[in-house]
C-alpha cells in the first residue's frame, strides 16, 4: 500500500456489524483513492490497525479478497487496549492501517484436492477469505469441508452466512463445548469432528487450521492420524508481534519471524517451534 511499511494509512470505517458478544466486523476503506485502488491482499494476511494514544494490533483480513471497491473487512474481538478502543468506533470514524503483511493460505496447493478447514472461535475470521476464494472457484476443488467449534452456540461466528456457503458446496460440521436447549448438533472439541470425518482421501487433502494453539495442535495430530502428510497441514500462528515485517524480532520463534514468515506455516516446518510458550 505504501513503500514505507512503518507508515499507517488513514482509513474510514464504512460500517460496523455486530457479530456476537464482544465481536464485530468493520468495513474499512483507505482514504487515499489511489492507495484504495491499489490495495490487494491474499487470504490469510493481516493488517496492523492503529489508534493514536492506544497503539496497534494485528488483525487478519476476514472479507473476500476482491471486495467491492477495494473495501476490506476485519472481524475483531474486544480484549484489550487497542481493540476496546476500536469497539467505540462508528461509521465515519477513522483508523490507521499498515499492511497487508504475512504469508497466505496455500490456495494453489488446494487445487484438485479435498480441503478441510478446522477452526475454533474467532479462528474462523482469518479463514473466511479462504472460504470465499474456494467457493468462488468451487469446481477447482474436490470436497471442501468446514469443521468449526465454539464454546457455546451463541459464540459461533457468521451463522447467517453458513447457509449460503452450504448452498455453494461447502460441507459444514459444527460442534460446541456446551449445548443449549435449541442445539441439536455435535458436542465436543473440534478435532473430534476430524476423527469422525468419513471418505477423506488423506494423500490428496490439504488441512487449513486456525484457532487456539492447543486446538490446532490436536487438529494437526488428528489429521496425521488420518494419514494426511504433515506437509499438507497449515496453521495460522497468531503470536504477539509488533513491527509486522520481520524487523524488530519481537515475534521471533527459533529461526522464523512469525509476522514475516507466517502467520500461515506448514505444520512440518513449525511443529517443534510451537512447543515454545507464547512470546
Ligand atoms: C497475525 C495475527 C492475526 C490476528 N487476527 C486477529 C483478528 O482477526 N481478530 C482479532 O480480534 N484478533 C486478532 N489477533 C489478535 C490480536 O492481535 C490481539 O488480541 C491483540 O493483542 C489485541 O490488542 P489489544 O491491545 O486490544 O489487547 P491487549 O491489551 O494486547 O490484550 C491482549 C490479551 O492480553 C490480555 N491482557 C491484556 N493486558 C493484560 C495484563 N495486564 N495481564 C494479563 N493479561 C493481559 C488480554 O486479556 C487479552 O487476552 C491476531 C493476532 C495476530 C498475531
Amino acid at each position: 500500500m505504501t513503500n514505507n511499511p512503518w507508515l499507517s494509512q488513514v482509513a474510514t470505517v464504512e460500517s460496523v456489524t455486530q457479530e456476537i458478544d464482544s465481536v464485530a466486523t468493520y468495513q474499512l476503506r483507505l482514504d487515499d483513492p489511489r492507495a484504495a485502488q491499489r490495495y490487494r491482499f491474499q487470504p490469510g494476511q493481516f493488517n496492523m490497525l492503529y489508534l493514536p494514544s492506544c497503539g496497534e494490533a494485528a488483525i487478519s483480513h476476514s472479507g473476500p479478497p476482491s471486495h467491492d471497491g477495494n473495501r476490506f473487512l476485519h472481524t475483531i474481538r474486544f480484549v484489550g487496549r487497542v481493540t476496546d478502543s476500536i469497539a467505540k468506533l462508528q461509521a465515519g470514524d477513522q483508523i490507521g492501517v499498515r499492511g497487508p503483511f504475512g504469508s497466505a493460505w496455500p490456495m494453489r496447493q488446494c487445487v484438485g484436492q479435498d480441503v478441510v478447514i478446522v477452526t475454533g472461535g474467532l479462528g474462523l475470521a482469518p479463514l473466511r477469505p479462504a472460504i470465499y476464494h474456494l467457493l468462488q472457484g468451487r469446481v477447482d476443488y474436490r470436497r471442501v469441508i468446514l469443521l468449526y467449534g465454539a464454546r457455546s452456540p451463541g459464540l459461533l461466528l457468521y451463522r447467517r452466512e453458513m447457509e449460503s456457503w452450504q448452498q455453494s458446496g461447502l460441507e459444514v460440521h459444527l460442534t460446541v463445548d456446551r449445548a443449549d436447549i435449541d442445539w441439536d448438533g455435535a458436542v465436543g472439541i473440534v478435532p473430534l469432528l476430524l476423527d469422525r470425518l468419513e471418505g477423506l482421501r488423506p494423500d490428496q487433502t490439504q488441512v487449513l487450521t486456525c484457532g487456539p494453539e492447543v486446538m490446532m495442535h490436536y487438529a494437526a495430530l488428528a489429521a496425521v492420524r488420518l494419514g494426511v502428510p504433515k506437509s499438507a497441514i497449515w496453521l495460522s500462528v497468531e503470536r504477539n508481534m509488533q513491527c509486522a515485517f520481520g524487523m524488530c524480532g519481537h515475534c521471533q520463534l527459533g529461526p522464523v519471524f512469525v509476522c514475516r514468515d507466517g502467520p500461515v506455516f506448514r505444520y512440518d516446518q513449525v511443529h517443534q517451534l510451537l512447543k515454545v510458550r507464547d512470546l
